[in-house]
This record gives C-alpha cells, sequence and structure tokens, in this order.
C-alpha cells in the first residue's frame, strides 16, 4: 500500500515571525471566507487584535469567536452542536487547551482545521489527536492533523520562557520514545516505522545543535514540534513521540497534588529513563543545561515521593505498550537516581 495515500499532511505551514498578522492573507488564497475562532481565555488581547485586524483587512468574515477556558469532551460536544451553519474553516488560537478543543470540533465537522498557536509547550499543535478530559479524565481522541499551522514564532517567543522550556523537554523526550518503539519491536515484535523513527530522531538533533532562546531557536522548536506530529501520522501511532517517559507524567497527572506543565515532566522523565535505557543521557543533560531547564524545575520542585509512586504505577497505564519499564522493576533505579545524580539535586522535595 502507498501511504501517501492514507496520511493528510498539513497544507499550509507557515514558521516564521509576523505570520500571525498575515492570518487573513492565508485564509482568503485558500478560499476560507467564513472562519470560526477558538482562542484560549485570557490570550493577550494583542494577539487577539493582530488576527481580527488581519482577517477584517482581507474580508474573512468571523462567523464565532469562542473563549475556551477547559478542554472537556462535554464542552466540546456542546461547542460542536452550536455550530454555526457554513463553516468553511475552524481556528484555534492561543494556547494547548483551545487547539485541542478546536482540532476535536473540527475533526468531528469536517472541516479544515487551522493550528495558530501561541506558545509551543508541546507537541499538540500538529498531532493527530486531541488530548481532552472526559468526566475529568484525561483521554487522548483520534482526530486529524491540521489543514494549515501557522506559527509565528515573535509570538511564541514572547510567551512566557516556561512555555518554550516546556516545548523542549517535550521535544527530548522523542529520544526516549523512539528507543522505547525499538525495545518493544526486539521484545514484542511491534512494528517500527523506521522513516517515521529517522523523522523523529532528526527533527530533535536539528533543534539541539542550535538550542537558543531566540527567533531562530524558537523557529527550530515548532518546526521540530510540527514534524513529529507529522511522523506519528506516518506511522498511524504515537509511539515515535510518546514511550515510558510519557507513561511517567500520565502517571503524575493522575496521582499528583499539583501536576506541572506536560513538556516539564516529560523531559525530566525523559532524563531519567534514559538512564535506565543507558543511551542519548548526555545529549539530554547538555540540552537542559543549554535551555535552562533545570533551574526552571529547581524553582519549584517536584514531590520525590510521587515521582517514585508514578513510576510504580506507569506501566499500568496504557495496555499492550511495552517500554524499558516493561523489563524490571524500575523504582529503585530511579530512586538511586533522584538521590545520586547531581543534576537532579535541586529538582526534589520530600
Ligand atoms: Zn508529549
Amino acid at each position: 500500500v502507498n501511504r501517501s495515500t492514507l496520511i493528510s499532511i498539513p497544507t499550509l505551514v507557515r514558521v516564521k515571525p509576523g505570520a500571525l498578522s498575515r492570518l487573513g492573507i492565508y485564509f482568503q488564497r485558500a478560499q476560507h471566507r467564513r472562519v470560526l475562532i477558538l482562542a484560549s481565555e485570557g490570550l493577550p488581547e494583542e494577539i487577539c487584535n493582530t488576527a481580527r485586524q488581519s482577517l477584517q483587512e482581507n474580508q474573512i468574515e468571523v462567523v464565532g469567536w469562542i473563549n475556551i477556558q477547559d478542554n472537556s469532551f462535554e464542552r466540546a460536544a456542546l461547542t460542536f452542536r452550536d455550530l454555526p451553519s457554513k463553516v468553511d474553516a475552524v481556528v484555534g488560537l492561543g494556547g494547548g487547551k483551545a487547539l485541542d478543543v478546536a482540532k476535536y470540533i473540527a475533526f468531528l465537522a469536517r472541516l479544515p482545521y487551522y493550528a495558530v498557536p501561541s506558545s509551543l509547550s508541546n507537541d499538540g499543535l500538529c498531532s493527530p489527536q486531541s488530548s481532552l478530559t472526559i468526566a475529568g479524565k484525561r483521554r487522548s481522541l483520534s482526530a486529524a492533523l491540521p489543514h494549515g499551522v501557522v506559527i509565528d514564532v515573535a509570538v511564541c517567543l514572547a510567551a512566557p520562557r516556561i512555555l518554550w522550556q516546556s516545548g523542549v523537554g517535550d521535544l527530548a523526550a522523542k529520544l526516549t520514545s523512539v528507543f522505547d518503539w525499538k525495545l518493544a519491536f526486539h521484545h514484542k515484535g511491534e512494528p517500527v516505522d523506521d522513516f517515521a523513527a529517522l523523522l523523529s530522531d532528526a527533527t530533535v538533533h536539528q533543534f539541539m545543535a542550535r538550542p537558543d532562546f531566540d527567533l531562530t531557536g524558537t523557529s527550530l522548536l515548532g518546526t521540530a514540534l510540527l514534524l513529529n506530529g507529522v511522523a506519528m501520522e506516518i506511522c498511524g501511532s504515537s509511539r515515535p513521540a510518546s514511550g515510558s517517559e510519557h507513561l511517567i507524567s500520565h502517571a503524575l497527572d493522575s496521582l499528583s497534588e499539583r501536576p506541572r506543565l506536560h513538556g516539564l515532566q516529560v523531559g525530566l522523565a525523559a532524563y531519567m529513563v534514559s538512564q535506565l535505557q543507558q543511551q542519548r543521557t548526555s545529549e539530554i543533560a547538555e540540552l537542559f543545561d543549554r535551555t535552562d531547564f533545570w533551574s526552571t524545575i529547581a524553582s519549584d520542585p517536584f514531590s520525590r515521593r510521587e515521582w517514585l509512586e508514578a513510576v510504580r504505577i506507569a506501566p499500568t497505564i496504557k495496555n499492550d505498550f511495552f517500554t524499558v519499564l516493561s523489563l524490571r522493576d524500575c523504582v529503585p533505579e530511579i530512586e538511586r537516581i533522584i538521590d545520586t545524580d547531581p543534576r537532579l539535586a535541586k529538582c526534589f522535595h520530600d
């Protein structure tokens, strides 16, 4: 089977400063005259105004502007029910929750979806799943890749740096997830899609070569996160982007008193599981040195007790999902790593 007939990848991709002020031009070219905007609640006025002005200048009608506060499936279903008729495209503008809801609604309505992130805190901006909550529980629901991805690099660079660092953490997780995927092949015969694995790996290295908090670094980060979403679409699973480090983060989300940003959790978990996997540890360490990831974690340390519990239940989070955590009881090793690794000294409290 020729897989190019089975996947759909974004048609429009813009990763550059000032892209937001050209939004209307992109829709006009695509002949999307009536758009529905789902924007993050509390998004800076300046970002909303730039988008509105560009749409207005290009005679694009905004048939609805909905502020998204939470990413619950229940809320998304109501928004879908009340969808205005004659919408040409759905736009997610802002942070992860608005983008996840917009992506899912567009998928249900079979409408073109445009992702317009205001920060780069994780790889969800261009992934084939929507992360929503159902009855309060986090779920990954099937959706489609965006029709368009518009990353205004200047806007994303102006967002709080902790969001950028969270994106770096989610990207570092690709180094451990691809290894887990290969373990699953060797132990369970789970097929690895070589091209998806290669794409995932290559995008991380491109960013690692220049992981600076500036326009170029932000552009590389956005591109890498975006191409990772494409890697997931190519192989039809989250394997190239999500492995044992994501299981630990999901476990933390369910048991922690105060879960932190997704990318901070998976990044830190990736550093630790890389030691279980005995690969890539120094690369991840250096990446986090250069991006000041450690200081951000140290400014609000994690609970050592919660992490050990998360590592303990992580292998039970997903059925039939082989990772390094399936090989043996890893809790004692993680305990030793937390207690002896100098980089982790300030990352945990009791
Ligand atoms: Zn992730």
